[in-house]
């Protein structure tokens, strides 16, 4: 922790790290730029829901879960913690050309009645065109912004984010979680959405090609990127003398 920060808005101290990006102010909830390129009006939060739905959430859960659900007499919620954690999200263009090829197995019947098999190989060629929504973590250990859970949950439940800016002190009474460190700024953000881009095409062609002949797609500058706080959820809890956890998004 470096000493000296404060909130722009309340003068409250604030926690920095060498490789912090934004820091939240804990009092005021005020969104303070520390260091790197970013600007703070795009940084959106999204709702949580509170501890007991949470936990309702979790019984829910058991209550689906074949193993679980035979042992729900023994389950007991030890604690649950949450906290905001930082992820940018865009939409990149990727565009090129894919030559590629596949061997098949190809049949026929002859006059005989009897049916011949060989594999041929044959060659493809794809335009590329289009754009990914991509969403990856803002703190350094953990990256990857094609393939994650949370990524999943979020590109399906597309949650309304709210603008940090935009956040009464009410509704920051309701937050009340803490908010993890961004150690990402918005250049270096860009920089690999743009690799991880071409990384999910090339990982696409990889699972369905027998072999890449040519490989030509790049990815365009990332338009509409955001920082976006997700809530995360942990709930511990044991059975007989045994803890165990697992997260909710
Ligand atoms: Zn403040």
């Amino acid at each position: 922790m470096e000493a000296g920060f404060k909130c722009e808005r309340c003068g409250a101290p604030l926690e920095v790290s060498p490789e912090t990006i934004v820091a939240i102010c804990p009092y005021c909830g005020f969104p303070n730029h520390v260091s790197g390129n970013l600007k703070t009006e795009n940084i959106y939060i999204v709702p949580t829901i509170d501890k007991n739905a949470i936990a309702k959430a979790f019984w829910n859960r058991v209550e689906r879960d074949f193993d679980l659900k035979r042992m729900k007499e023994r389950i007991e919620i030890v604690d649950i913690e949450g906290h905001y954690a930082p992820y940018w999200v865009g939409s990149v263009h990727v565009g090129g050309d894919v030559e590629y090829m596949v061997r098949e197995e190809e049949c026929h019947t002859d006059s005989e009645g009897e049916t011949h098999c060989h594999t041929v190989e044959r060659h493809y060629h794809d335009y590329v065109d289009e754009v990914l929504n991509l969403i990856g973590s803002a703190r350094r250990q953990v990256k990857s912004f094609g393939v994650d859970d949370i990524i999943h949950h979020y590109s399906k439940a597309r949650p309304e984010g709210k603008r940090l800016l935009d956040l009464d002190e009410d509704q920051w009474g309701k937050v009340k979680l803490e908010i993890l460190n961004t150690e990402m700024d918005e250049t270096q953000a860009k920089m690999v959405m743009r690799e991880d881009a071409v990384d999910v095409v090339r990982s696409r062609y990889s699972a369905k090609a027998d072999r890449i002949d040519r490989f030509d797609v790049t990815a365009d500058e990332p338009q509409n990127v955001a920082l976006v706080l997700l809530p995360m959820w942990t709930v511990y809890y044991k059975v007989e003398n045994s803890i165990f956890h697992t997260v909710f998004a």
